[in-house]
This record gives structure tokens, sequence and C-alpha cells, in this order.
């Protein structure tokens, strides 16, 4: 068998593990990358630019849907438009490959080494490539695993036929004419929206009382509210049951305990992702584990010298760029500089209609820690920029220490407002308090604004409303 040597073995090229080896290579680390798939990992191959791809073409659609259906207030008028689904996963699959050929770019310009294949630990230094042409065997110094995660299956809804993850889901080349979508979290309400705006007929059944429950209810109301309008039928308090026996249809048990069947010609399971550690021969290993999740500490270093974990395998929140922040900070501490996991908060963004945005603690949740907090939302019906937009719906909410006016959290919901994270994050990383954010002159007309006029309500003058 062939045998390479290396001071840093990274496994799997998602964004945790090609961050962490374009970082080392910069370093001067000699690494090898190996992935089983394409470079770019569930994120970019299956998971958040595909499904964004497919968000923004079903936005369009319903744009000018909406326009030919004289549903438009703007004054536009326009004959019925189509959708060739085959088309818009041609456009996602060009989008998908440049980034492979951009994410393989990147790892040749920083000196890594990225081989083609499955690998497997022999024990915490050897690992057992198997390639298309033959083993390779790879003795490392650091190790880091990076192999993310998978979609998880319902025992009486095994993935095959009618019933679909996320991935097979993004590669559709037809619109589902009745589509049963089971978890109403993050993927099934991001691709619900979606294909109802390419006019499939949905169904949401979720376990839980309300959709999003990883939210509070301010923040997913008001994606409730669009759904009802989109005419997503959303069974809460609901239970997938089983498949009718030719497959058409999925029995349910509803929140009342009555039993009924959705016909569906898709069925979209999306109740959540398990690490991916099958295969990978980590019993060799006996790493502590956070069931089911690699536990790891602040630097990201498993129970076994030599040994990181990274991004989804580590457990919540499964998030890219959670990932990517961890895989740059090991590949800093492989090269000797002193580095923890230090950060205030990490972003999350639920790319619905409207989106939802996250960052630090909500109100419950900073209560629940003891703080006397100060909140305040600022609507946008009441901000210039969201009229324009046709954007009314939502608001920016500011929860900050009642002593000091540190902020805590911001949490915003409204369409569009996915790029508002990064000023949230910085505020929050920056240590920001109300007047800070109160003091920094925000562009009109946007919907930042409403980030402003938050902070300023908080301290009991805002100017708009
Ligand atoms: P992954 O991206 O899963 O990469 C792991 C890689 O390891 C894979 O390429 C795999 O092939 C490889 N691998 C596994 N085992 C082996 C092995 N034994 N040998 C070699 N290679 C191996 N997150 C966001 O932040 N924003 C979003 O908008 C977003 N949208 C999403 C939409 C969908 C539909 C899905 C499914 C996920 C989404 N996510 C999103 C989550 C995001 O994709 C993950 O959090 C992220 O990809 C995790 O990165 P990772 O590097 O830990 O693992
Ligand atoms: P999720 O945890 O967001 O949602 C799963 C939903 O399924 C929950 O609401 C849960 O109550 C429900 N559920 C669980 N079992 C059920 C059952 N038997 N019947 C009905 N409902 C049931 O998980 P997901 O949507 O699969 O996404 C997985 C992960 O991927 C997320 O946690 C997130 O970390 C990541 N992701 C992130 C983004 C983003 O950042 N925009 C987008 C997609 C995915």
């Amino acid at each position: 068998m062939n045998e390479i040597t290396c001071k840093l073995l990274v496994i799997g090229a998602g964004p945790g593990g090609y961050t962490c080896a374009i970082r080392a290579g910069q370093l001067g680390i000699d690494t090898i990358i190996v992935e089983s798939e394409k470079p770019g990992g569930t994120c970019l191959n299956v998971g958040c630019i595909p499904s964004k791809a497919l968000i923004h073409a079903a936005g369009e659609y319903e744009t000018v849907t909406g326009v030919a259906e004289g549903k438009s207030a703007l004054g536009i008028f326009c004959a019925k438009p189509s959708l060739d689904l085959g088309k818009t996963i041609a456009w996602k699959d060009g989008i998908v490959r440049r980034l492979n050929g951009g994410v393989a770019g990147l790892l040749k310009k920083a000196g890594v080494r990225l081989i083609a294949g499955h690998a497997r630990f022999l024990d915490g230094k050897s690992i057992e490539v198997e390639t298309q042409s033959a083993p390779q065997m790879i003795h490392a110094e650091t190790v880091v695993i990076a192999t993310g995660s998978e979609p998880v299956a319902l025992p009486f809804l095994p993935f095959g036929g009618r019933v679909i993850s996320s991935t097979e889901a993004l590669a559709l080349t037809e619109i589902p004419k009745k589509l049963v979508v089971v978890g109403g979290g993050y993927i099934g309400l991001e691709l619900g929206t979606a294909f109802a705006k390419m006019g499939a007929s949905i169904a949401v059944v979720e376990a839980a009382p309300r959709i999003l429950p990883q939210y509070d209810s301010d923040l997913s109301e008001p994606v409730a509210r669009h759904l009802n309008a989109l005419g997503v039928t959303v069974l809460t308090g609901a239970k997938a049951k089983a498949l009718v026996a030719d497959g058409t249809a999925l029995e349910i048990e509803a929140a009342d305990s009555r039993q009924t069947t959705l016909d569906a010609d898709r069925i979209l399971v999306t109740v959540g992702r398990r690490p991916l550690t099958s295969g990978l021969g980590l019993e060799t290993l006996d790493l502590d584990m956070n069931e089911p999740f690699i536990r790891i500490n602040d630097q990201c270093r498993t129970s076994m010298r030599g040994v990181f974990a990274i991004g989804d395998i580590t457990g919540e929140p499964m998030l890219a760029h959670r990932a990517m922040a961890q895989g740059e900070m090991v590949a800093e501490i492989v090269a000797g500089r002193r580095r923890a996991w230090d950060r205030v908060s990490i972003p999350a963004i639920c790319f619905t209609d409207p989106e939802i945005v996250t960052v630090g603690l909500t109100p419950s949740e900073a209560s629940g820690r003891g703080f006397e907090v100060k909140t305040d939302l600022f609507p946008f019906r009441a901000n210039g920029r969201a009229l324009t937009l046709e954007r009314e719906d939502g608001f920016i909410r500011t929860v900050a220490r009642a002593d000091n006016h540190l902020l805590l959290g911001i949490q915003g919901v409204g369409a569009g407002i996915a790029e508002l994270s990064a000023a949230f994050s910085l505020a929050l990383e920056m240590g920001a308090r109300l007047e800070d954010v109160a003091m920094t002159i925000h562009a009109h007309p946007t919907q930042s604004e409403g980030f402003h006029e938050a902070a300023l309500k908080s301290l009991g003058h805002a100017i708009h409303i």
C-alpha cells in the first residue's frame, strides 16, 4: 500500500474541513485533505447554496406570477409565466460546479493536497483512504475530523421512492403536484416555501405545537402568516404515522388524535440531521462522545491527543459558518497560536419568507440567565424602505441589559433581512451598548434603520414610531 505522511490531515472537505485546510496551508503547515464526494461538503453541494438558489428562483417566479395574476400594485403587467424546473436545477448545478472548482483551486493555492476517497481510522495517527485506484495509507501528526452530517430518516418512512430527503428535493426536475413535508424546521420550511411558490400544493406536518419551535413565537408568527397566505396547509402537533399501502398518501395523527391521510406524490422528510460517523473507524479511537456527537473542548480537541473535531459532527448549531470558524481556529492552534473558542455569538438565519435572523440571546434566554433586560422592537411597517420594497411585515428587536444597556441579543424577521445579520453580529462581538447603535448613523432609506430605531426606542426616544 502506498504510504505518505503529513503534519495535518483533515477528513472531509465541507466548510469546516476546507477552511481548516486552507488556513493551515496559509500558515505553512504540510496539509492533506481527504474527501469522498465533491469539495464543498453538504453546504455547497446539497445544502446552503443549492437551497438558496432554489429559494431565489422560486421567489422570482412568484413575483412574476403575482404580476400576471394582476396582484401587483405597482402598475406592472405581464403575461402568465411558466417554470422549467429542469433548467432551474441546471442553473443551480452550474453555480455548485463553479464553487466546487473554486474550493479545489483555493486548496491548491494554499499548497494543500486534496485526495479523493473515503477515509477510515486505523489508529489516531494512521488513516487508510480508499481511492479509485488503490488504498492509500496516510500517517499524520494531527488529524481533524470534519465529516459533517446526514439527514435523519424516520423508521416507518425510509428514504426511497416517493419519500425523499433534502438532497433529492434539491435535484427534482419536475414540481411535485402534492408535496407533504414532515418536519416544519429549517429545511422543511425553506424548501416547502420554495415549492409552494413554484406552484406545488404543500402540507407541513410538524410534531411540535408550532412551526420553527427553535425560535420564539414572535419570530415564527410572520412566517406562519405568510405560509397561510401562500396556501400551505400547516398541521402542528401532528405525527406522521406511515405510508398507505400503495404509497400515494401519508397517514398522520392530527393534534386532536384524529387519524387522517394526506395525498402526496412526494414526501419530504426533514426532521433533523445526525453526525456522519459511519465507516470512519471511530471505534478504534474510543473518543468521548456527547451522544450522538463527538465531544470537544473549547479548542475543538477531542479526548484523544492530536485528534480534533469540527463542524456538524460536534453538534448544534449545525451551521456552515460555525464549522468554518472552528476550522480556522483549529488550523491556528495546530500552527502553535494561542486560540480558544471565545465568540460572543453564532448568528442563525432561517431563509423562509420572511427571513428570520437571530444573534445572541432572546428576551427569555436573557431573563433565564438572570439578566434584567430591556427589550424593544421596531416594526417594518414604520420603515420607509420596507414599504418601497413591499416588505412591511416583521420587525427588528434588541435585547439589552437593563443596568448598563450592553446588547445581549438582536433578532429580526422580515423579507430580505439576512444581510442585516452582519451588523447584528458585529454589534454583539464588539460589545456594543444601545447608545452605540443609537449614535451610529444608519443610511436612509434602508431596512437597517429598523435596528437604529429599535435601539432608540429602548432608550425611550424613537423618532419614527
Ligand atoms: P459537511 O458540509 O457535511 O462536510 C463533510 C464532508 O465530509 C462531506 O463532503 C463528506 O462527503 C465528507 N466525508 C464524510 N465522511 C468522510 C470520510 N470518511 N472520508 C472522506 N470524506 C468524508 N447552514 C448554514 O449555515 N446556512 C444555510 O443556509 C444552510 N442551509 C442548509 C440547507 C440544507 C438543505 C442542508 C442539508 C443544510 C444546510 N445548512 C446550512 C447546514 C450546513 O450545510 C452544515 O452545517 C455544514 O455543511 C456543515 O459543515 P461540515 O464541514 O461540518 O460538514
Ligand atoms: P430542524 O431541527 O430545523 O427541524 C426539524 C423539525 O422536525 C423540528 O421542528 C421538529 O420538531 C420536527 N420533527 C421532528 N420529528 C418529527 C416527526 N416525527 N414528525 C413531525 N415533525 C418532526 O431540522 P432540519 O430542518 O432537518 O435541518 C437540520 C439542520 O440543518 C438544522 O438544525 C440546521 O442546523 C441546518 N440548516 C440550517 C439552515 C440555515 O441556516 N438557514 C437551513 C437548513 C438547514
